[in-house]
């Protein structure tokens, strides 16, 4: 036994020495690299991190799952970071739909920075520029105007999908398809002609629009969630897109109620997490990010 493990000791030994010395080989300014050496072309050719995290990747999705995107408006606000942070520490995927005009400070750039760089944990899409500035029926009466500001947004947040929800409005716009009200109509066949998809939502958990607390329970969302699902009341069958929005869970006890909804979704088999560009049907809109 013990010349077994005296034996594993010196193999880990010699592991580690070898290594080491080819750590060395591959610096420079060691004197074991030649000029040979120095003079070949490194062996692995580095792809700018921001084209290869985004490139497109075709789903295959397994008939007998049911997937869930949690998708989250209006930020960088308060909330923003907390349910970003309980994502990723209870490990699932989550689309943040962010305005452009929420994004004006240092602060506020880098939690959007943040968000689109956790791809493909976390996904930034586009929420447009101004929000409708609130006024929605004359904002979507001006059609032009409401496709430059996206388009703004676009930029500005440096969205790395095409992919946007509309302010205070559930449209859909994939590929081969556009459904709307006949208020976002013009606006919705002007951003499909340039590419863009719209994500709609099928069950959304509401908030108190004095408070902006959660008006349902965790256990209320597991419900409908549910029963959404089984009787096939969604966009897609086996897709459920929930809308929520950052603020309802700035304080800590909402964000508790952010967690035990998760923890709950979590617990049935056959749920999966996914991230909005990985819907089924989307025009295939990867950006290519500078
Ligand atoms: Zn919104």
């Amino acid at each position: 036994m013990v010349s077994k493990k005296l034996a594993g000791m010196i193999h880990t030994a010699l592991i580690i020495t070898t290594t080491l010395l080819m750590s060395c080989r591959n610096n420079p300014h060691d004197r074991l690299v030649t000029d040979d050496t120095l003079n070949k072309p490194p062996v692995v050719k580095t792809i700018p991190d921001s084209i290869s995290k985004f490139a497109w990747k075709p789903v295959v999705y397994d008939s007998n799952k049911q997937y869930i995107y949690l998708t989250f408006d209006d930020g960088p606000q308060h909330g923003t970071t907390a349910v970003f942070d309980l994502c990723r520490k209870l490990g699932v995927k989550a689309s943040f739909f962010m305005v452009g005009e929420h994004a004006t400070d240092k602060r506020e750039k880098e939690i959007v920075a943040t968000i689109r760089n956790a791809y493909p944990q976390s996904l930034l899409c586009n929420h447009s520029t101004t929000h409708a500035n609130g006024h929605y029926n004359f904002f979507y009466h001006h059609a032009d105007s409401a496709l430059k500001d996206f388009l703004l947004a676009q930029q500005t947040l440096r969205v790395p999908y095409q992919i946007i929800r509309l302010p205070g409005n559930s449209a859909w716009v994939k590929q081969g398809q556009v459904k709307a009200s006949k208020l976002v109509d013009p606006v919705c066949l002007l951003l499909d002609s340039a590419g863009y998809n719209i994500i709609g939502w099928d069950v959304e958990w509401s908030f108190n629009h004095k408070t902006a607390n959660p008006v349902q329970t965790p256990e209320k969302m597991i419900a409908i969630v549910d029963s959404t699902m089984a009787r096939k009341h969604t966009h897609t069958s086996n897709h459920l897109v929930i809308l929520s929005h950052d603020r309802m869970f700035r304080n800590p006890n909402y964000t508790d109620s952010l967690a035990r909804f998760i923890e709950l979704l979590k617990q049935n088999p056959n749920y999966v997490f996914e991230t909005v560009d990985h819907y089924p049907g989307l025009k295939q809109a990867a950006m290519q990010l500078k």
